[in-house]
């Protein structure tokens, strides 16, 4: 364990295995990564998993894909609380030996008594701390009980926290919680804290969803005599109208903006703008991110998800990333798609056109159905508009072309473009009444890269095939 004095920062990323990873929480997983960077420490993860029941391997691999491919990588192992249940029920019972916390023997029904009381003076429903001065011994043998901390009762809770700034609550909010359930398990606010003492956390950065569990945890740092670490409290990503971001707006899990196209850098990018700023700047490469990211340039107010702009981040870094791999993505993609041959001359394909492809695409779905006519064979399917396009007069005019084309060598770009220029000169076409045809015949749309990349990229062979094949369709 460390000393906070040494100010080594330690950071963690504490999720709950739900089977999501929400990008509230992947944007939580990102500032402490980038603040931990900044400022050279440590960023841990803890894996909550001590609601048994949910949390499964399947659900915690969510998880570590999902940092994964956001290329957020801890720097020790992960901890797993449920593992560390002996030492939550050790410190329970180190404040009860203190005198600082008490076993609490009321039975469901009386608690719903006292809730119902509570409500019924217009009281928030509250534990009354029955038990907090009564002897253990008034308990029948046996009876079940609870470990509760003693809340303080007068005075306030303050924290300075490093986004919000000081807040503040009355004590007399605070009621006794408990430590330890009945079957000995610990709660959740009982486990974090002993969780994130020992793990020598020195800032916490969360959802400010947190913060009334916050004023209740700094109880047991108190009780325990331990330091608080330092907090941060981020705003929450509403849904373009405000409202609490959820399946309605769109994509809100990490994986789903994966599976829909977007790269990782995009999202991640993304994220870090929308709760965070540097001036104007909006599209920052990792490192710059590092360099860069503090906790002061972190807003208050909660932001909102503007998906639009989020595009226009992916259509940015897409253009910027790096070819192989965006045509690894596409041969991925192709095998959601139908009539596709995702083999290694269409690889080849895709790969040539990659440069001209990535500029014209906002997502990698649309950019792996843009491509796609490089995948399929002939008889290729035709949209309306090309049918359209390929008139007879087109067809025959094709048909001629491909005699121009058949013996060109090499089958260049340059030497593509200079044939259809010669072309449209001899027989006195603009170059559009060329082009427009020949995408629709080679490609089965209306729109593609530029013709004489798009016929390179086909090559020659199977542009002479995609032209034979229209006398037959
Ligand atoms: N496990 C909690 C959650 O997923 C977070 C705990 C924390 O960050 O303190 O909401």
């Amino acid at each position: 364990m460390i000393s906070k004095d040494s100010m080594t920062i330690r950071t963690r990323f504490a999720p709950s295995p739900t089977g999501l990873l929400h990008i509230g929480n992947a944007r939580a997983a990102l500032f402490n990564f980038l603040f931990t960077r900044h400022h050279g420490g440590k960023f841990l993860l803890r894996i909550e998993d001590t609601d048994r029941e949910r949390s499964t391997q399947e659900a915690i691999e969510v998880i570590f894909a999902g940092l994964k491919w956001m290329g957020i990588t801890p720097d020790e192992e992960p901890v797993f609380q449920s593992s560390r249940e002996a030492r939550h029920r050790e410190v329970a019972l180190d404040l009860l030996k203190k005198g600082l916390a008490y076993k609490c023997f009321c039975t469901p029904e009386e608690l719903k008594e006292m809730r119902e009381s509570a409500l019924k003076e217009g009281k928030p429903p509250r534990y009354n701390g029955l038990w907090r001065d009564r002897d253990p011994s008034d308990a029948p043998a046996g009876a079940p009980y609870v470990i509760r901390i003693k809340a303080p009762r007068e005075g306030e809770t303050i924290i300075t926290d490093l986004v919000q700034g000081e807040v503040r609550v009355a004590n007399a909010e605070l009621d006794d919680m408990i430590l330890l359930r009945s079957d000995g398990t610990p709660t959740y606010q009982h486990a974090v804290v002993v969780d994130d003492h020992d793990m020598g956390i020195t800032h916490v950065l969360r959802g400010d969803d947190h913060l009334t569990n916050t004023f209740r945890q700094t109880m047991i740092y108190s009780a325990m005599g331990w330091d608080l670490p330092h907090f941060g409290h981020l705003p929450l990503i509403h849904g373009p109208d405000g409202a609490k971001l959820s399946k309605r707006h769109g994509a809100s899990s990490v994986m789903e903006f994966c599976n829909i196209g977007y790269l990782p850098e995009a999202l991640c990018n993304y994220l870090l703008r929308l709760g965070w700023g540097h001036g104007d700047v909006e599209i920052l490469s990792r490192e710059e991110q590092i360099q860069l990211f503090d906790i002061d340039g972190v807003g208050r107010s909660a932001s909102r998800m503007d998906y639009a702009k989020l595009e226009h981040f992916n259509a940015v870094w897409l253009r910027q990333t790096d070819n192989t791999r965006l045509t690894n993505d596409v041969m991925e993609r192709f095998k959601n798609l139908k009539d596709v041959q995702a083999d290694e001359t269409t690889r080849l394909r895709v790969k040539t056109l990659m440069p001209e492809l990535k500029e014209r695409a906002r997502t990698l779905v649309e950019l792996a159905e843009n491509a796609s006519f490089l995948a399929r064979r002939t008889p290729l399917p035709f949209t309306q508009k090309a049918e359209k396009i390929l008139t007879p007069e087109a067809r025959l005019m094709l048909c001629e072309l491909a005699k121009d084309l058949a013996d060109l060598e090499p089958f260049t770009c340059e030497a593509i473009d200079a044939t259809l220029r010669q072309f449209a000169e001899k027989h006195g076409y603009k170059l559009g009444q060329i082009a427009q045809p020949l995408r629709a015949a080679v490609t089965g749309s209306h729109s593609s890269p530029g013709i004489d990349a798009t016929l390179h990229a086909l090559g020659r062979d199977e542009t002479l095939a995609r032209l034979g094949a229209l006398h037959d369709s």
